[in-house]
């Protein structure tokens, strides 16, 4: 056994393997001792002194509550279980290894979170080119993209894989392979040697997957798509190597369209707090906050939309549509709500039908969701938004896949699928006929026991049954033995009883031992008949899937706007921007006892495009800010919006830089990533983009700061001409609006009262010139005398009247703060440009070229 043992483990030397013994997977070695040690089993021994060998055991039972635990610490576990019966086995029993379980190929529902995608994703990057393709083989869906070397990290953060595939050519030159590329992606790594990236293999290896000639179909091309096709390559392979099985839910590939959604880069996606807080919590992030969904798909496409929101009004108007009529009726909404609690993961059971775990329970879990949908379609009779109608029309409520667990079925089976107790009585007349064997043999067992009785003359005589022996005679120790019978063979002696069997008695017990067992080989075999038939109506399973995840996220968000009074949105092409009483959606239903005060917000560009936010410390600068990013995406995922009224002219992207959290992490100092965020931004906004600006420019010298907020808000408002919101403490930006005719002051309101000051959290137009920075520290608890030393310095500085004056600079050299933010070889075209060479002197066209050359040259 330790042969076979050792031949398993060679395979396999970095996962712990678990060796199926019986009810117990045994793990020996090393693998005991870490497994012992990680999940706080017992450590023991095989064999004892010289030959001892360290083992550590789980029973079968309870194995996916260790995997869970295992693969949450990044450990990849082998199953080997026995592939043959003991009872037919000569000698050892055959084994097999038949999964590798890791965190990103994981289906057990249990485990996973039904919320979210659990993604396996491979990444790679060649010359300017990278890679991407991610799986979810719980739901098998397989997708892949391309994009700038740079976007890998942020596209990696929004995938937030459960575990990542890297080449090995991606390890550091020191060699180090614990060290992480990619600090926003936290999943456990797996390093895969190169070749297994090699797209011309990788684009046959995903053809001979999906049985098609070559990737045209899927709209691929290695001359387009070498890198993607790579990623994909090597995670199909990876999937194959760890499922050990087809993979048949996996049915097609897709080619992410990025054109049709909104980039959310991760400082936006963080800073807006989308699906989770800055400090890592979902309590308190804007999905927790509007999630109202009842089934995992429908959270799930939330999740995505949030993620990932549209650009262009039809499929925002076809939402909004459905969301309207569900807000206006709500008798439907709660009916289709009910409806839908009922209605487990489709998508996770179908994929797990096709790869053939699905337990009994699971059967009956699918059947009772299915048995939902006829009324949940039905209730759409009387739509008449688009949406509504046309899932309403098209979709398949499977009703045959329903009726067929049902009738072979039992309403509670138990797990285990070779035990019997899952199919139907007269579902099959010879599985009848087996069982009634069985039963007969109670009435039989209860005839003998009277006929025993009389036989003998001992009353206390039973029948009984037990796992190890068999059936037996009980007499009590107290009876008299004298009248057992000659033909009485004893078999066992227990505490008070002695045991015997007779060869009657034999006889009965293989005849029902034989029918049991014939009846649960054949339960099996129907039970995986039917869950191949489910199987083979997967995509049907998951075309529905997504019907009912619509349907779901329409009546979710109904739901939440009529609970907090949120209104819809005007959406069109335009690049207004106009809110009435808008609200944060986030903190408007968490601020206890205070009333969130509502404001408006109004962006029009050119006249109008860029707001100026002062305001002291506490008014609720960022609140503001943040709330209309907010708006303006709910708007984009065809959500209504807390707001009395608004109409949002669609942005091509968001982008915000809110707060300046130290990010140690990435190795780069707060005001360095401040500014690669605002370079980035002042890089990739176009016209139609919506710039949130919090404060940049704080993590540096205060005249540093201003200077660069200065040239930055006008780069974008004269250079980019996006609407932009930019909160900040420097009072003098206020002058900002005698020179830019788009940008316009407002400032949060805050009355003094006393020596007091009252935040009302009003935006107001016009800029102001106060901080109360000294009154808020007062009432953060910073000590009197402190406090009055601040003033004195305050009004010291304050009399000494040392301000910078900025127009002055701008004035001074606009043209050039400008170029700043311009790549150099482009800066390097608009020199040349405005050249005349004819009307250079030759010694002044030398000067020229050489001060370029020192200026541009590398
Ligand atoms: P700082 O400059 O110190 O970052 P800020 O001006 O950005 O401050 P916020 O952080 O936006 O201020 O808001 C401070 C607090 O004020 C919030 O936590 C919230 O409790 C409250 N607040 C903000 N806006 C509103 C509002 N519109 N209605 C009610 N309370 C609000």
């Amino acid at each position: 056994m330790m042969a076979q043992y050792l031949a398993i483990k060679r395979d396999q030397p970095d996962a712990l393997l678990f060796y199926r013994m019986g009810d117990f997977y045994e793990l020996f070695f090393d693998d005991a001792k870490r497994a012992s040690r990680l999940l706080g089993i017992t450590l023991t021994s095989r064999n004892k002194g010289e030959d001892a060998i360290p083992m550590a055991g789980v029973p079968v039972r309870a194995l996916d509550s260790y995997l869970q635990k295992l693969v949450r610490l990044g450990e990849r576990v082998a199953i080997c279980e026995q592939v043959q019966d003991p009872r037919e086995a000569k000698g050892l029993v055959e084994r097999e290894l038949v999964r590798i379980v890791t965190a990103g190929t994981l289906t057990e529902e249990e485990v996973l979170d039904g919320g979210r995608p659990n993604f396996v994703v491979a990444a790679c990057r060649r010359g300017d080119r990278a890679g991407l393709a991610w799986l979810d083989l719980s739901t098998g869906l397989f997708q892949l993209s391309e994009c700038r070397p740079g976007q890998l990290e942020d596209e990696l953060a929004r995938l937030d894989p459960a575990e990542l595939l890297l080449p090995e050519g991606m390890v550091g030159d020191d060699g180090d392979r614990t060290r992480r590329p990619f600090a926003a992606v936290e999943a456990p790594l797996r390093w895969c040697p190169d070749f297994d990236f090699n797209p011309a293999e990788c684009a046959k290896e995903l053809a001979r997957f999906f049985r098609v000639r070559d990737l045209e179909g899927y709209g691929l091309s290695l001359d387009v798509h070498a890198q993607a096709i790579a990623c994909a390559g090597a995670l199909i392979r990876y999937a194959q190597e760890t499922q050990r099985t087809a993979l048949p839910h996996v049915r097609r590939i897709e080619l992410f369209q990025r054109s049709n959604r909104m980039i959310l880069d991760r400082a936006t996606r963080a800073s807006l707090e989308l699906v989770e807080t800055q400090r890592g919590e979902r309590k308190g992030a804007l999905l927790d906050a509007i999630d109202r969904t009842r089934t995992p798909m429908g959270a799930r496409l939330l999740r995505e939309l949030v993620l990932l929101p549209y650009v262009e009004p039809t499929p925002i108007l076809r939402i909004q549509g459905a969301v309207e009529e569900c807000f206006g009726d709500a008798a439907l909404r709660d009916d289709l709500r009910a409806e839908l609690g009922h209605v487990q993961d489709l998508e996770r059971l179908s994929a797990r039908l096709s790869t053939g775990r699905a337990s009994p329970r699971d059967l009956v879990a699918l059947r009772a969701s299915l048995e939902r949908l006829p009324a949940l379609i039905d209730r759409l009779a009387g739509a008449h938004s688009e949406l509504l109608a046309a899932i309403r029309d098209h979709t398949d409520v499977l009703a045959d896949l329903a009726r067929k667990v049902a009738a072979r079925v039992v309403d509670e089976p138990p797990i285990a699928v070779k035990e019997g107790g899952i199919v139907r009585a007269g579902f099959d007349a010879e599985l009848d006929e087996l069982r009634s064997i069985g039963r007969e043999g109670k009435d039989w067992m209860l005839r003998f026991q009277e006929q025993e009785v009389a036989r003998t003359g001992l009353t206390s005589l039973k029948v009984g049954y037990n796992r190890v022996f068999g059936y037996y005679i009980e007499i009590p120790r107290s009876a008299d033995h004298d009248l057992v019978p000659a033909n009485y063979v004893r078999k066992q002696t227990v505490k008070n009883a002695e045991r015997y069997v007779t060869p009657e008695l034999k006889e009965f017990e293989t005849r029902v031992l034989k029918s049991e067992e014939l009846a649960r080989d054949m339960e099996y075999h129907l039970f995986v008949a039917l869950r191949d038939e489910l199987a083979a109506a997967g995509s049907r399973v998951l075309d529905t899937a997504q019907a009912v995840a619509r349907v779901d996220l329409v009546a979710a968000l109904a739901e939440l706007a009529v609970e907090r009074g949120w209104a819809r949105p005007e959406v069109d092409e335009g690049r207004d921007l106009v809110i009435r009483d808008g609200r944060h959606p986030v903190l408007e239903g968490m601020l206890g006892g205070e009333p969130f005060v509502p404001n408006d917000c109004e962006l029009a560009p050119p006249g109008r495009s860029l707001l100026l936010i002062t305001g002291p410390n506490m008014a609720g600068k960022s609140t503001y800010i943040r709330q209309v990013a907010l708006i303006v995406l709910l708007a984009q995922i065809g959500s209504f919006v807390p707001a009395r009224e608004a109409r949002v002219g669609l942005a091509d992207r968001i982008f915000t830089r809110v707060g300046a959290g130290d990010d140690i992490s990435r190795g780069a100092s707060t005001f360095m990533v401040e500014m690669q965020e605002t370079a980035n931004i002042l890089n990739n906004a176009s016209d139609r983009s919506l710039v949130i600006l919090d404060e940049v420019g704080r993590g540096t010298s205060t005249w540093d700061g201003l200077s660069l907020a200065w040239a930055i808000c006008e780069s974008l408002h004269d250079r980019v001409g996006c609407r932009t919101l930019f909160a900040t403490h420097y009072h003098e930006m206020t002058e900002l609006v005698d020179e830019c005719e788009g940008v316009h002051n407002c400032h949060v309101a805050v009355r003094e009262w006393n020596d007091d000051i009252v935040f009302l959290h009003r935006i107001q137009p016009g800029g102001t010139d106060k901080s109360y920075g000294i009154h808020v520290a007062r009432l953060a608890g910073i000590p009197g005398p402190i406090l009055e030393r601040a003033r004195a310095i305050l009004d010291r500085l304050e009399s000494e009247g040392q301000r910078p004056d900025p127009a002055a600079t701008r004035a001074r050299d606009r043209t050039r703060q400008l170029d700043l933010f311009r790549p150099p070889a482009e800066r390097l075209l608009g020199e040349l440009d405005k050249l005349d060479p004819d009307a250079l002197s030759p010694r002044e066209a030398w000067d020229r070229l050489r001060e370029l050359k020192e200026r541009y040259g590398r």
